[in-house]
């Protein structure tokens, strides 16, 4: 599918100022005359392939990956189909310029670097009339959201109106990933107010400087969001994004039966990380129903990861009781015991009725055979408690999923030589690979950008109302059965990101028949799924 809604009254000037319709050098001696471009254009027609390659050294004479960012935000606003192309064909250089680690920095930086508006805002001052200003939305179709209230940043914590990054860099990477047009996609804001006081007190900030929202007041613009979507773009799923762990638990709960959505934090979290730990068990020889998990932080990431292991390992044959005795969490007050004090309700299943213990007793008693860090603090991993990993496991699991890079509970280096060079390691944002003793190792990202495109191509294909867990669970393991024994023996239990597309459109296939088979798609069953689904793909050329 290449375009969605042509402009065919567009002409000469207008075409060259609109990012979906711009080809920039590469129009063509005839479209140049039919669009009466002649003169403003140098001579030479140039193809998207040598547009694509002079982008690439563009990018590459820049100093630092905040002006790549900048650069390549510029090129998806100038010209869609050449920044879509340069993404697709460069995934594994770009994704981390325009997503996890350097949008960390672009979030942060947002109010400094912001060029062009892009994206839906929604303020308080808007309660009452959110419908009526969804309506200034160009698109009439939009099939995607991706929603966020800034509050929880990756691990950098309230960035207020700043996350509006995220949303932009998520949309980017549907449209990477598994092909979902652009046009398709919607950006969004609820800018609510932030606590962060550094950025209501700088002079630059541009979002609503007002401490945050909470409460009623919170839940009521929340819910007169959710009803604008379904009255505007009925067919849109909604995706919530870098929320603070009680107000992601709270939303995604509220919503899940009513309209097609997902919380990424938690679900999406939960399928790539599933699915790295399905992957290691063939490095390991651990079998899943036998492994032990130890949790270092205890929200949102840490508990969606649980859940879903809770399923898989529920599924296996396990009582509730068996599968809980494999699931084990540290967060800040140590070892999660009952009778501590205010234990959130999605940490209560996973309090044992044990004494407390520090992180690294708990690692001696529990004897777990995968770790899983996800706490945003770097350094969480200590040497100790690789070591003691690395003593207990003849291959230790070690994933330090924290983002951005600077973040992680440990570097991959550190991982590799405290462990001796056994730990099978994996990460929320990229390492470069790692030399130890002579072999070169690569470690895993354990990046959501492998399972959320797929889940909503699937979706979109379906029009799927509910997306259930174990549509979670069948990503999961397709995505590690995208992992070949040649990935496992360079240490890494995820796919090369230049893969990601056959990745997401095998995803999308089983969420798609998933979603027949549980009876919540909306759209009637064709004859050829595979063929349906690679005609909604958008891929971007001339
Ligand atoms: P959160 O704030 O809800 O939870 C953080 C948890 O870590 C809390 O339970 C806290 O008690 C605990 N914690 C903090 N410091 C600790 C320490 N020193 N020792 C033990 N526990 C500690 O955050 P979240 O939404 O769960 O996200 C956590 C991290 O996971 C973030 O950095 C985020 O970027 C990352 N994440 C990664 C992926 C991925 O890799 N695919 C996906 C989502 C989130």
């Amino acid at each position: 599918m290449k375009s969605f809604g042509g402009k065919p009254g567009l002409t000469g000037y207008d075409r060259l100022k609109s990012a979906e319709f711009n080809k920039g050098t590469a129009f063509t001696d005839a479209e140049r005359d039919l669009y009466r471009l002649r003169g403003l254009l140098p001579a030479r027609v140039s193809t998207l392939a040598e547009q694509v390659s002079r982008a690439l050294q563009n990018l590459r004479r820049k100093d630092s990956d905040i002006e790549r960012y900048i650069f390549l935000l510029a090129l998806q606003g100038r010209n869609e189909t050449l920044f879509y192309r340069l993404l697709i064909d460069h995934i594994d250089k770009i994704m981390p310029l325009i997503y996890t680690p350097t949008v960390g920095q672009a979030c942060q930086e947002f109010a400094y670097i912001f060029r062009q508006p892009r994206g839906f805002y929604i303020t308080p001052a808007d309660r009452g009339r959110v419908r009526d200003i969804m309506r200034n939305w160009p698109e009439q179709d939009v099939r995607l959201i991706v929603v966020t209230d800034g509050e929880r940043i990756l691990g950098l914590g309230d960035l207020g109106a700043n996350g509006m990054g995220i949303s932009i860099g998520k949309m980017a990477l549907y449209t990477a990933c598994a092909g979902i047009h652009p046009r398709l996609c919607m950006p969004v804001m609820l800018d609510v107010g932030t606590n962060n006081e550094r950025l209501r007190n700088d002079p630059l900030y541009l979002g609503t400087k007002q401490p945050r929202l909470t409460g009623s007041g919170y839940t009521s613009l929340v819910d007169e969001f959710v009803s604008a979507v379904q009255d505007t773009f009925p067919r849109a799923l909604i995706q919530f994004e870098d929320f603070l762990t009680p107000n992601a638990y709270a939303l995604l709960d509220r919503y899940r039966d009513r309209v097609p959505c997902f919380n990424d934090d938690i679900q999406g979290t939960a399928a790539v990380a599933l699915a790295g730990i399905y992957a290691s068990g063939r490095i390991t020889g651990v079998d899943f129903a036998a492994t032990r998990f130890l949790f270092l932080g205890a929200g949102s990431a840490a508990t969606g990861i649980a859940d879903l292991v809770y399923t898989a390992l529920r599924k296996t044959g396990l009582t509730d009781y068996d599968a809980r005795q494999r699931l084990w969490f540290v967060d800040i007050e140590g070892l999660l015991v009952k009778g501590r004090n205010n234990i959130a309700p999605h940490n209560l299943p996973y309090a044992h009725d044990i004494p407390r213990a520090t992180f690294a007793e708990t690692i001696r008693q529990v004897k777990p055979h995968v770790l899983i860090g996800a706490t945003g603090m770097s350094g969480a991993f200590t040497e100790e408690s690789v070591r003691l990993m690395a003593g207990i496991n003849e291959r230790p699991v070690i994933f330090a999923l924290s983002n951005p890079t600077s973040n992680a509970e440990c570097t991959a280096e550190q991982a590799y030589q405290w462990s001796g060079g056994r730990a099978v390691f994996a990460s929320g944002s990229p390492f470069d690979p790692v030399t130890f003793e002579g072999s070169t190792r690569r470690p895993g990202q354990g990046n959501n950008a492998y399972v959320f495109p797929g889940i909503g191509l699937g979706v979109i294909a379906s029009r799927a109302h509910t997306i259930s867990d174990d549509m979670f669970l069948e990503a999961a393991r397709i995505l590690a059965a995208a992992v070949t024994d040649d990935d496992l023996s360079c240490g890494a239990v995820y796919p090369p990101l230049n893969r990601i597309r056959q990745v997401s459109l095998a995803i999308a296939i089983a969420v798609a028949e998933k979603a027949w088979e549980e009876g919540v798609a909306m759209e009637a069953c064709p004859e050829d799924l595979e063929r349906m689904v690679m005609e909604l793909i958008y891929e971007p050329g001339y």
